[in-house]
This record gives C-alpha cells, structure tokens and sequence, in this order.
C-alpha cells in the first residue's frame, strides 16, 4: 500500500522524494498542534510533547492529511468552524443493522452545516474506503450530510 501511494505522487509528475514525504506519518499534539514523526508509544512510555507536556496525539496518515489538519486548527481557532474532530468515527446501519464503521479524517461545523470531510482524493483510495463513502451518504441523505472530499492545496 505505501508503494502504492508512492507511486501515485510520483506519476502525478512530482520527484520520487516529493512521494515518499508525502506518504511520510506523523503525529500532532492534540492540545498545541507540535509535529513529530516517530511513533510516541503507548501506555506510561508514551512519549509527551516537548513544548507543553501533553501525551495526547494525533496521528496522520500523511503531509496531506497533516497539512489539511493544521489548516483546520487554525479555522477553529480563528472561530470560522467550530467542533473540530479528529478521525470521527460513524456507524452506519441499514434497517438497524450495523454495516461497517467509517472513520473520516475530520468533521465540524461551519456557517450551521455539519460537514464530514475526507482528505484522501478519490483516485487515491481503495474500493472499501469509496464504498464506506457511498454507504455514508446513502444512510445520512436524510440528514442531508454528505463527505467532503477535501483536495490538497485547496
Ligand atoms: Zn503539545
């Protein structure tokens, strides 16, 4: 999967390293927004932040993802959005019966509407993850909820 992904950048005419920090995970404090890119472990190891002490973080499967969750922080500071989450999961059941679980990258509020954003470009996700999309906005049509699909550098 991560050659995969690799693969993508680089055929969409970026360099090979463009792809590979790209695909590159990270995590970001939860509490201060402070980057790092080596797993913070788990239970009393888990490392803390370096600038406010916080264990609490939030993991990005790429510098897309990573980028678009900055971008959003920084809205929601700015008080353009408001209840931010990050990877909120939904349950989605057809005539009561739990189909799958799909977690978005992100969702919040803007202007009243609750939106429910993914960041992966559709020609870049598998078919279980486009299939988990259709199913989303079939059972929130109601709602009137769909997924954002969020395209990098918008
Ligand atoms: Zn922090």
């Amino acid at each position: 999967m991560g050659a995969k992904r690799i693969g993508h950048f680089f055929a969409k005419g970026g360099s090979a390293l463009d792809g590979i920090q790209q695909a590159r995970v990270s995590w970001s404090c939860r509490r201060c927004g402070m980057t790092i890119y080596t797993n913070p472990g788990r239970g009393r190891r888990r490392q803390r932040c370096a600038t406010c002490l916080s264990s609490n973080w939030l993991y990005h499967q790429s510098a897309i993802e990573l980028k678009r969750w900055n971008d959003l922080r920084l809205l929601a500071a700015a008080g353009t959005i408001t209840r931010l989450e990050h990877q909120p999961a939904f349950d989605l059941k057809v005539n009561g019966i739990h189909v799958t679980t799909y977690r978005a990258d992100a969702s919040y509020y803007e202007n009243g509407r609750f939106v429910v954003e993914d960041t992966k470009p559709p020609d870049f996700m598998d078919d279980l993850a486009k299939l988990k999309i259709i199913l989303f906005n079939a059972v929130f049509a109601p709602q009137n909820v769909a997924v954002t699909l969020h395209r990098a550098g918008r």
